[in-house]
């Protein structure tokens, strides 16, 4: 994050729509997020030395041990969430503060939880002065944000070894949790619906790769 220089030049547009074209071609059909990643700069999300890899569709590290998703899991996971304009989410691992800004974008009022400190203090910083008016929180995503919950979306950006109770708890009837669970050295895509009788269906949507979702306290 460059924290300083929020600029957003022709070039970047222009590349940004170059990559928006790539993820919509690798099969992302939902127009709204689509829309938000070419509002969206990704370059702001990068510290200054590294602004040319921003609009490569490839996961890029942001310091901590943590990384900025690929684009075209973050179009993915944004398109199984469904969005719609006023929809409250969680999201568990807000890194960069990427994937918090393109659901804010896309009208969600948006709560973000973080358990590294640096990654916390930094996003909380840059987002509002990025325009992105989401609420981050520093503590452990396991236990979701029972203060805030009941949530119509839960995101999780990290990958599970289960999927934390406390999630399913806090989706509202109608709800969508979206989460990458680990099996193997890799993550199934899953989505978990709560039904109105407080029942859960669950779906797999194929193979990712995400940072762990750690366990424990929240670290400094
Ligand atoms: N959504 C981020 C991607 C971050 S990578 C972005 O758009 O940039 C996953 C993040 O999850 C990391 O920042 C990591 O520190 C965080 N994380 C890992 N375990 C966590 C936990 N138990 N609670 C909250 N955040 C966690």
């Amino acid at each position: 994050m460059t924290g300083t220089n929020l600029s957003d030049t022709f070039r970047h547009k222009g590349l940004r729509k170059k990559l928006t074209e790539t993820v919509r071609q690798k099969g992302i059909a939902d127009e709204n997020v689509l829309k938000a990643m070419e509002a969206v700069p990704r370059h702001w999300f990068f510290d200054s030395g590294f602004l040319e890899f921003a609009y490569e569709d490839k996961a890029f590290p942001i310091g901590a041990g943590q990384t900025i998703s690929q684009p075209y899991t973050v179009a993915f996971q944004s398109q199984l969430l469904q969005v719609k304009k006023g929809d409250k989410i969680l999201e568990v691992g807000t890194g960069s503060g990427y994937q918090a800004s393109i659901l804010y974008q896309m009208g969600a009022k948006v709560f973000s939880i973080e358990r590294q400190r640096a990654l916390y203090t930094k996003a909380k910083e840059m987002l509002p002065k990025a325009g992105y008016l989401v609420k981050t929180f520093f503590g452990d995503g396991y236990k979701g944000l029972p203060a805030f919950a009941p949530f119509d979306k839960i995101i999780v950006t990290a990958g599970a070894p289960f999927i934390p109770e406390p999630l399913m708890e806090q989706l509202k009837p109608g709800g969508i949790l979206v989460i990458p669970v680990d099996k193997d050295d890799y993550q199934i895509m899953t989505t978990v619906e709560k039904q109105a009788d407080g029942s859960f269906i669950t779906r797999q949507h194929g193979h990712f790769r995400f940072v762990p979702l750690l366990g424990d306290k929240a670290h400094d």
